[in-house]
């Protein structure tokens, strides 16, 4: 995988914090300044904290979290913000310290409560045994990073989201409580609507390129029969190309996952001569995307992929009751 990191020079940072005003327009507010690595996050921090926040995001959710390009305006708003939200887990590993000391904001600072981490508390898959460098650099040296694709990521993430901001507003206490049950419930409906595509999907085998889905795989019982990439984000050699492949023979039309920013030459590769079906999914919500929206749109391609029948009856209105001459009718026939 290609890491590209902007270098972000003083003169950048003279710059932006001279435009600062534009960062946040609403300056004259109380409102919370955040900034959110994933539009998944901003959208959870808008969602707890309403009227109460200003927030804005850094990734548009169509590049590879591990390397994103920043620009000057992404110094601008983290040297202006109060709170910043990151996965963490090592995901924005290759951009977040440097754009945080860069930004030279002190309430984000390692070890400062502006700089709130919300993986923390969620249970973390594929930690390594040992951080071996021989196949090259592990872009997950402290497990999978991908945990906002878990099922209960939304819950969990935005209880920490309504902490922070309680915290920091604490007049505001009952709105935050007030906006988390409500996403709460909300987010509770779709994952009781997931859970019955597990019923489904439970057992189903896929490939992928990189591990980025592990926890939606997981949580639907999906098995990963092979990784293309031999080890987070190192590309594949021939052999272990050849290897994949064959696996892929073994199962025809099994459904290859990757990623738009993935390399899909690999992929292609496995899906011609491997007679897969590609499968392309974004890792994280679009920018203005609800986390709820991009968790059900995945949900979707996965059981169209599949060929499962899938839909969103529990939030359907119920249809109209019958005639009850209709079901006379049918009792008599
Ligand atoms: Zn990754």
């Amino acid at each position: 995988m290609k890491h590209t990191l902007f270098a972000i020079s003083t003169v950048v940072l003279v710059w932006a914090v001279g435009a600062s005003a534009q960062a946040f327009p609403n300056r004259a507010q109380d409102q919370v300044k955040a900034v959110a690595t994933l539009p998944d996050i901003a959208d959870l921090v808008k969602v707890i904290g309403g009227d109460q926040v200003q927030v804005k995001a850094i990734c548009k959710g169509t590049e590879n979290v591990h390397a994103v390009r920043l620009k000057p305006s992404h110094v601008v708003m983290t040297s202006r913000c109060d709170a910043f939200f990151q996965v963490g887990l090592s995901l924005e590993h290759a951009w977040v310290p440097g754009l945080i000391k860069t930004s030279r904001n002190r309430e984000i600072q390692a070890g400062q409560p502006g700089l709130v981490t919300l993986s923390q508390g969620l249970t973390v898959l594929n930690v390594p045994t040992s951080l071996s460098r021989r196949e090259g650099a592990d872009l997950h040296p402290e497990g999978n990073p991908h945990v906002n694709l878990a099922h209960n990521a939304g819950r969990h993430m935005a209880a920490l989201i309504r902490d922070t901001l309680t915290r920091m507003r604490p007049k505001h206490q009952a709105e935050f409580d007030r906006r988390f049950k409500a996403f709460e419930s909300q987010s509770l409906k779709a994952e009781a609507r997931w859970a019955k595509l597990e019923g489904a999907l439970k057992g189903r085998k896929v490939i992928v390129y990189h591990t980025e889905f592990t926890y939606l795989l997981n949580d639907l019982g999906i098995q990963v029969i092979a990784t293309i990439e031999p080890k987070p984000g190192v590309p594949p050699t021939p052999g272990h190309l050849t290897k994949v492949i064959q696996t892929a023979r073994e199962n025809p039309g099994v459904v290859i996952l990757t990623a738009a920013w993935s390399n899909n030459r690999a992929v292609d590769r496995v899906v011609t001569v491997g007679k897969g079906k590609k499968l392309v999914l974004a890792s994280m919500a679009r920018s203005g995307q609800s986390w709820l929206a991009s968790m059900e749109a995945m949900h979707v391609a996965l059981a169209k992929a599949f060929q499962v029948p899938y839909g969103m009856e529990p939030d359907k209105p119920a249809p109209p009751a019958k005639p009850a001459n209709a079901d006379e009718k049918q009792t008599k026939s």
